[in-house]
């Protein structure tokens, strides 16, 4: 028997109204003001419900049947919705998507920032939101001795074979496949998590979008790939516009899809892509952001809030492989990029050489380490750009941001609750944050990003 006394029992029934979507989703009741999360119900939508589990303060409850539907509400278009768990929106209209995210990012200013009054505009879609995606990170295992590349079903381990993933590039769909009917034909193992055994762990597509380029990452266990050569010969066969083919060796046991060592088995070390104007070097590991058309529309966002005359020094923190810091240094005198992966910053340093850019400076290290460090030495931004992982940024970056007093700041962000907590300091250290952009850069998924500008008061 469960201790608590509240409003629900566990495996109760109960008729509710979903009020709202919390951010990874699922619907939420109020039931005489205890929430109740129900995964796969829409805001307005009237559920016989059951209770699954119930906590202090909050429950889980499942649906039985839908009294009354949202009109927002339509059929999931992939096939495997149910069980992958790759998205988590595609019962909701594309519309109802973009007015979720909209929606997510005021709530969350409002509640973690305390900034009720802030301009948050509508989400910028995509025309066509499927098939965006320009790299693939499919799992290798076997079952009952056959190879199976596909996605872990919900929550488990376990990998279920599949050839087609609509929000992946048709690209990337078709060299999956490619390399798995190639690597059953040459009797290569998949790899088996528990035991920690067998030959071909992933297979990562890259797909330049605006090239055409393509490269294929095969990430093995050990060292040896038996029959490297035939495999690589068909490869190169059955993938026209291949132009890099790339071995990685993870040996340990983890779940982080690339090892220490890279080898280029064929090809090139890198491919390109181009955004803008502006072309870009892609190795197997380089972090590059996934949606290439929205990425445009982001980086734009993100250079129009820069407001840049010509005359600006520049910093872009998290700069990854220097994408927004080139994007910037087309129209500022000088910027200076940071990040912390040591990779990123020769391709950063390789990418602006590439387009002839000789106002960046790049350097490897913690940002927030980094920027006091510049700051000794003098450097005065005129405009701060912050991109930071979802986690947010760093007190002590945040600190130096107020220190060096720029006119403007712009906050690329993919976390909405960290964005609200950075602004929060920001605001309380003199600035105002003055209008928010979300960008839909993943089309069915609950992940929201968008861009913010922010000013000195
Ligand atoms: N602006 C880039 C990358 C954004 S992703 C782009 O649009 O492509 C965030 C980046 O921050 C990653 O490249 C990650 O390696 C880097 N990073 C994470 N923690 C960091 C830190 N403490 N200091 C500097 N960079 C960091």
């Amino acid at each position: 028997m469960s201790k608590y006394e509240g409003p629900v029992t566990k495996n109760e029934v109960i008729d509710v109204t979903i009020e709202d979507l919390t951010h990874d989703g699922a619907g939420v009741a109020k039931v005489n003001g205890y929430a109740l999360f129900i995964p796969k119900a829409l805001p307005g939508e009237k559920i016989k419900a059951k209770v699954v589990k119930v906590k202090k303060g909050y429950g889980f409850a499942r649906v039985l049947e839908t009294l009354a539907e949202s009109p927002d509400r339509i059929e999931a278009p992939c096939p495997i919705y149910n069980q992958c768990g790759g998205c988590q929106l595609q019962h909701l209209s594309y519309g109802g998507q973009l007015r979720f995210k909209q929606k997510q990012v005021k709530d969350v200013l409002e509640r973690i920032g305390q900034l009720p009054n802030v301009t948050v505009h509508s989400t910028i879609g995509m025309e066509e939101p499927w098939r965006y995606r320009n790299k693939a990170q499919v799992p290798v295992g076997e079952i009952e001795g056959g190879l199976v590349a596909g996605f872990y079903q919900e929550r488990s381990h376990r990998i279920i074979d599949m050839d087609e993933c609509l929000i992946q590039h048709e690209k990337n769909d078709h060299v999956v496949t490619t390399v798995k009917n190639i690597a059953r034909k040459y009797g290569i193992r998949g790899y088996d998590e528990e035991k920690h055994r067998g030959t071909l762990r992933h297979v990562v597509a890259r797909y330049g979008k605006h090239t055409g380029d393509i490269m294929v990452v095969l990430i093995t266990k050990g060292q040896e790939l038996p029959n490297k050569k035939n495999i690589i010969e068909e490869i190169i066969k059955e993938i026209p516009n291949i132009k890099s083919i790339v071995q990685n060796i993870n040996p340990k046991r983890t779940n982080v899809i690339f090892g220490e060592k890279t080898m280029v088995l064929w090809g090139d070390e890198y491919i390109y892509d181009t955004i803008g104007d502006i072309k870009f070097a892609i190795s197997a590991r380089s972090f590059y952001q996934v949606n290439p058309e929205q990425t445009k529309v982001l980086y734009d966002k993100a250079l129009d809030y820069a407001k840049l005359t010509g005359g600006e020094t520049v910093i872009d923190a998290y700069c990854g492989i220097g994408t927004i810091s080139l994007f910037l240094a087309q129209q500022a005198k000088q910027v200076y990029g940071v990040e912390i992966v040591p990779e990123a910053i020769s391709d950063a340093k390789r990418n602006a050489k590439l387009n002839g850019f000789e106002n960046v400076t790049f350097a490897v290290g913690e940002a927030e380490n980094v920027m006091p460090w510049w700051y000794a030495q003098g450097v005065r931004p005129d405009v701060i750009v912050v991109d930071p992982p979802r986690k947010g940024c760093d007190e002590k970056l945040l600190e130096t941001i107020l220190k060096m007093q720029p006119k403007r700041v712009v906050y690329v962000s993919c976390n909405p609750a960290t964005l609200a907590r950075d602004l929060r300091v920001l605001e309380d250290g003199g600035y105002q944050t003055q209008e928010v952009q979300p960008v839909d850069m993943f089309p069915w998924t609950t992940h929201v990003e968008c861009v913010v500008l922010i000013e000195k008061k």
